[in-house]
């Protein structure tokens, strides 16, 4: 599996450009024996023959957060492999390409539909993801499989992005002085957004994670913005983290003189729904390898499925670190136990808690 992960994680798969990938992994699964298709998403989809019970689908993004400019070659190192984007998230497609290469692993297994989705990370907004439950029709179970071993991210944390530019008349620095400049615009925003009170219970979190602006040392910036990134795992504690957001923008902007536009580019939604089923299955078969289940919170592909109330959860099937960091890592000896984990999950779904 190993070698397989270093051909998934070395083919390039930024967010919007995940063909290549999406090609390598439509091939793999096809020499393995099955009829994958593509959606006009451009989702790799998979109906797998037999199985018996529920309809279950499992989804693994395709894309990474690393843009086109960084090298995705992966070292390897005594108990490691090393690079970005190899565990985020091509070690779970590694596993369920495994997966695919040889069902002897899971022999009781529900009806499954397996997918490598586009458009999870970033600005992807999860594209490939709506695109897969839109077009779903029956389905019991939703299983993104994404995160670490022995961690299952049950709730959906809802996420709102917005893009904010602000523009002024611009300038000579010392001529045109003290025109509004769109620069100091942005930063007055940023401060207050910074002192926005976020609430820890229910958990939410506000983040200003780009900032650009300017053209010269020397002259007064005409354009500046930042992307801003509010989440809360409930939705009422994110409307008002919204409201306050726009408030703080629209203070800065009067202020400074300088007009502003808050472009909505990002909207996830925050649920909760009734995954007993997922959560205890999970329970089992971790068990049945010896881990615990941690329960975590978090924006996966299963959010579009929880936002439509179908039960959805994310699996972990591997061990790693540093996630969406250039010296991201896995511990490729997990790859084997999260391929077991992964098919004795099935298992429990194809067959009850009895
Ligand atoms: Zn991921």
């Amino acid at each position: 599996m190993t070698e397989l992960l270093v051909t998934i994680a070395e083919t390039a798969a930024p967010t919007f450009h995940e063909e290549r990938r999406a090609e390598l992994i439509w091939r793999l699964w096809q020499e393995a024996g099955h009829t994958p298709k593509r959606d006009s998403a451009g989702n790799v989809l998979c109906e797998i023959a037999g199985g018996t019970g529920p309809r279950v689908v499992l989804a693994a993004h395709l894309d990474s957060v690393f843009g086109p400019e960084v090298a995705v070659s992966v070292h390897r190192e005594p108990g490691r492999l090393r690079g970005p984007g190899v565990g985020d998230n091509a070690a779970s497609l590694a596993v369920i390409t495994r997966l695919l290469q040889d069902l002897s692993v899971a022999p009781v297994r529900p009806r499954l539909l397996v997918a490598a989705t586009v458009g999870e990370e970033g600005v992807g907004d999860l594209k490939g993801a709506r695109r897969l439950v839109e077009d779903l029709g029956e389905c019991d179970h939703f299983v993104a499989v994404d995160g670490h071993l022995g961690v299952m991210t049950h709730r959906a944390v809802g996420s709102v992005r917005y893009e904010t530019v602000f523009t002024g008349p611009g300038g000579h620095s010392w001529g045109d002085y003290p025109g509004p400049s769109a620069v100091h615009a942005a930063g007055a925003a940023v401060a207050r957004l910074a002192a926005i009170h976020v609430p820890s219970d229910p958990r939410s979190s506000l983040n200003v994670g780009q900032l650009w602006g300017g053209t010269s040392i020397n002259a007064i910036a005409e354009r500046a913005g930042f992307n801003l990134d509010l989440r809360s795992v409930d939705p009422e504690a994110l409307a008002r983290l919204v409201t306050a957001a726009k408030a703080a923008v629209g203070k800065a902007a009067k202020e400074s003189g300088c007009p502003f536009e808050m472009q909505l580019i990002g909207e996830r939604p925050a649920a909760t729904v009734d995954n007993e089923v997922l959560v205890s299955a999970a329970r089992r078969a971790l068990a049945r390898v010896g881990l615990g289940l941690k329960l975590s919170t978090g924006s996966t592909d299963a959010n579009i499925a929880m936002a439509q109330g179908m039960s959805a959860a994310a699996f972990g099937v591997y061990r790693g670190g540093d996630a969406h960091r250039l010296e991201e890592w896995v511990d490729p000896d997990s790859l084997p136990l999260g391929l077991r984990a992964l098919s004795l999950l099935l298992e429990e779904l194809a067959t009850g808690p009895d």
